[in-house]
C-alpha cells in the first residue's frame, strides 16, 4: 500500500478550464464573472438571501465580528475546542471570548452551559459547527431572542451540512464558511460570508470593499464611490473563484463520496470497544467533513499515530484549547469548570479523510486500527 496522507485537495476536472476562462476575460480581480457564478450557485445551493465570496474563512469571521459593532469590553461566548480565527476575529475588535465547554459526544459547544455565561456584557454567541455536525440551534437561538444577542455561525466545516432542513451557515444572523485546502470545497485559500439578517446586507458589502460603496459603483447605483465605514481587501480574487466554481458545481459528487468514506470508517471501527466514535445527533445531517476517534488516553494516542505512520497512514489531531494559551489568558475566560475541552483535545484523532481516497484505502487504515488495538499486527 502506498503512502496515505492525510488530506488531499478535491480537483474534478474543471479547475484548469475554468482558470483559462477567466484569463481570458475582462479582469481577475474580486467580483468577476466566476466569483458572481459562486455566490448565485452558493446563495441557490443554500437557499440563502446573500452569500460574498472572501479571501479566507478568517476574513468571513473578522467581517461578522465588524458587522457585529464588537468594541472594547463586549464579551463573545464560543468554544474553546475550536481554530484560533474563531476568537482572533472578535478579539482584534477588543472583545473578551468567554469559553463555554464542549458535549462529548459532539465537541460542539454545551448548549446547556451557555446561559450561566450570558450577562450585561455579552453581544454574541459563535456557535462552531464541529465536523459539519450542527451545534442545537433550537437552543442557541431560543438564548439569543431571549437576551437579545447575534448568533454568528463558524461554518468552516459545514457546508452543505443541514440542521431540521436547513443549511449550516444559513440560520444565525451570520454564516462563515472557510475554502482552505483542508476543508471539503476548496481554492487553496478562501471563504464566504453568509448575511441571513438582512440589516447587514448593505454594510456587509462595504466593509468587504476597504470601506467603500463600490459594489454599488459597480452595480451603476451610485456615480463614483467614496470611503463610508471601516473596512478591509476582503475579496477573493476571481482566478481562485474560477478553481472554486469547479469544485462547488460538483458537489453533491465529493460530498457523496465523503460520507461514503465517513460511514466505512464508521461501521469498520464500531465494534472497537476501546474507542470512542462520533454522535450524529437527531435532525442533523452532516457533510463527510472529518471523521475522528477518541482514544482512551494521550499516550495510545500517540502510540497510534506512530503506529499508523509506520504503515503509512497520515492522521492528526487538533485543537489546543484556546483559553490555556498566552492570548486566551489576556483576553478569554471559561466559564464553570472544563469537563470535555481539555479531554478531547488530548484523546481525538482525526483520520484521513478526502474525496479522492478510496475504500479500499479507507478499509487499510480501519485494519491498521483494529490491528493496533488487538495487538495483531498481522494485517499489512
Ligand atoms: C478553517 C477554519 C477557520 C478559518 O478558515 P480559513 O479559511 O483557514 O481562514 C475558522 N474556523 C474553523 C472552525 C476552521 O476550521
Amino acid at each position: 500500500m502506498h503512502t496515505i496522507p492525510f488530506n488531499q485537495f478535491a480537483l474534478t476536472g474543471n479547475e484548469i478550464n475554468y482558470i483559462q476562462q477567466a484569463l481570458h476575460s475582462e479582469m481577475i480581480s474580486g467580483d468577476g464573472q466566476f466569483s458572481l457564478r459562486c455566490q448565485a450557485l452558493l446563495e441557490q445551493q443554500l437557499q440563502a438571501k446573500k452569500v460574498l465570496l472572501t479571501s479566507s474563512g478568517t476574513a468571513a469571521l473578522e467581517m461578522a465580528a465588524i458587522l457585529a459593532n464588537i468594541k472594547p469590553g463586549d464579551e463573545v461566548i464560543m468554544p474553546s475546542y475550536t481554530f484560533v480565527s474563531t476568537a482572533n476575529a472578535f478579539v482584534a475588535r477588543g472583545a473578551t471570548c468567554i469559553f463555554v465547554d464542549i458535549r462529548p459526544d459532539t465537541q460542539n459547544i454545551n448548549e446547556q452551559l451557555i446561559e450561566q455565561a450570558i450577562n450585561a456584557k455579552t453581544v454574541a454567541i459563535v456557535p462552531v459547527h464541529y465536523a459539519g455536525i450542527s451545534c442545537a440551534m433550537d437552543t442557541i437561538l431560543e438564548l439569543a431572542t431571549k437576551y437579545n444577542l447575534l448568533v454568528i455561525e463558524d461554518a468552516a466545516h459545514g457546508l452543505y451540512a443541514t440542521y431540521k432542513g436547513q443549511a449550516l451557515g444559513t440560520i444565525g444572523d451570520i454564516g462563515c464558511f472557510s475554502f482552505h485546502e483542508t476543508k471539503n470545497y476548496s481554492c487553496g485559500e478562501g471563504g464566504a460570508i453568509v448575511i441571513n439578517n438582512t440589516k447587514f446586507s448593505e454594510r456587509a458589502e462595504i466593509i468587504r470593499e476597504k470601506g467603500t460603496d463600490r459594489s454599488k459603483f459597480f452595480r451603476g447605483e451610485v456615480d463614483k464611490y467614496t470611503w463610508q465605514d471601516i473596512g478591509s481587501s476582503y475579496l477573493m480574487s476571481d482566478l481562485q473563484a474560477a478553481f472554486l466554481l469547479a469544485n462547488l458545481e460538483k458537489a453533491e459528487i465529493i460530498n457523496t463520496q465523503r460520507c461514503a468514506i465517513w460511514n466505512h470508517y464508521y461501521q469498520e471501527l464500531e465494534g472497537l470497544q476501546a474507542i470512542e466514535l462520533p454522535y450524529i445527533p437527531e435532525n442533523c445531517e452532516h457533510n463527510g467533513h472529518l471523521f475522528y476517534i477518541k482514544t482512551p488516553s494521550t499516550r495510545l494516542r500517540k502510540q497510534l499515530i506512530d503506529f499508523l505512520k509506520a504503515k503509512k497512514i497520515h492522521t492528526v489531531f487538533h485543537y489546543l484549547p484556546l483559553h490555556d494559551t498566552p492570548m486566551g489568558y489576556k483576553h478569554g475566560r471559561f466559564i464553570g469548570s472544563d469537563k470535555e475541552t481539555l479531554r478531547t483535545s488530548e484523546q481525538l484523532l482525526r483520520l484521513p479523510l478526502f474525496y479522492s481516497l478510496s475504500i479500499e484505502s479507507a478499509h487499510y487504515v480501519t485494519e491498521a486500527i483494529h490491528a493496533f488495538f488487538t495487538h495483531d499486527d498481522s494485517a499489512s
